[in-house]
């Protein structure tokens, strides 16, 4: 993936330059921001400061083995994490002109692991360069932000998605008729790589498919096999919105078995059940209890709004 974010018109849009010795790279796209500072990490390591792919340097960056590159992506950063990066930076580049330091998630790293950090983000270093990504800029620090320069990781244009499909595709994972549908990437790769979105998917058109009263409802809430209920409610959230809105994101098959059976003033009188529905299940309900609710009331509005 790096090597295809690399040729994206993105990533020489942002025009990565290493003369700033800390970046932190932002958006809501987790996958994105950490694609993009690898890349970049990777062209400052290069021999030929360019990412080639080809030279001893890039071949070390691709196995993690390059002397000078230190990468954090931890669940949780903490301060003994931070204590460790700070040694290394203390010592000469071995190999490149300067170190790289990369933390990915930076949202992750506790307070006082920031505070730690903090102290070598604010004496410059010659010979390195720090690259954060985060999807949350607010878990930082102002301290800690304020020493950073920040750059937005604007979305991906049609082209450079092709471009991701493309490897994506040649690495097994089939994301090509999800694109240009409005997904994120991180939400194609889900879509793709994940068993159980797409089976999440299934489940619901089975659903909406076998619902035609509320004589129905226990049948179909006992044949259901969801492992992953949150996100059972999230995407039956969004198939809902994508039909109300006909975004084209999800397949005509899923959304016919809704769109026949609700009307549109139904589906926007469904919408804040889900919401509901959801936070039952955050509070431990029961899901079989919480959905058979659900589609009782789902089915009244149906009636209700005809
Ligand atoms: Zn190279």
């Amino acid at each position: 993936m790096i090597d295809c974010i690399y040729q994206t018109n993105l990533f020489k849009e942002l025009a990565l330059t290493d003369k700033h010795h800390a970046y932190l790279l932002y958006s809501q796209d987790r996958i994105k921001n950490n694609e993009i500072a690898l890349a970049f990490a990777k062209k400052i390591l290069c021999e030929t400061n360019s990412g080639c792919g080809e030279c001893n340097a890039c071949k070390q960056f691709v196995s993690r083995s390059h002397p000078d590159l230190f990468i954090l992506e931890q669940d949780a950063i903490k301060v003994d994490d931070v204590k460790i990066l700070i040694e290394k930076l203390s010592t000469k580049p071995i190999q490149a002109s300067k170190k790289v330091f990369v933390i990915l998630n930076a949202e992750t790293i506790n307070e006082i692991a920031q505070n730690k950090l903090l102290k070598s983000l604010e004496e410059p270093n010659e010979s390195a360069v720090f690259i954060l990504t985060t999807t949350k800029t607010d878990k930082l620090l102002p301290t800690v932000l304020s020493r950073l320069n920040k750059i937005f990781v604007p979305n991906l244009s049609k082209e450079d998605e092709d471009i991701i499909a493309n490897e994506l595709n040649n690495n097994g994972i089939n994301i090509s008729s999800y694109i240009h549908k409005g997904f994120t990437l991180t939400e194609m790769i889900n879509f793709a790589s994940d068993g159980e979105y797409l089976n999440c998917l299934n489940e619901i058109k089975n659903i909406f498919s076998s619902l035609n009263s509320t004589a129905d409802i226990p049948n179909v809430v006992s044949s259901l096999n969801i492992t992953n209920k949150p996100l059972f409610f999230s995407i039956l959230q969004e198939l809902l919105l994508s039909a109300l809105k006909n975004d084209g994101k999800f397949d005509d098959d899923v959304l016919q078995p809704i769109k026949t059976k609700f009307s549109a003033k139904a589906i926007m009188k469904c919408l804040p059940l889900i919401d509901d529905a959801y936070k039952k299940l955050m509070s431990n309900v029961n899901f079989g209890y919480i959905l058979d609710n659900l589609l009782f009331n789902m089915l009244k509005e149906r009636f209700l709004c005809k």
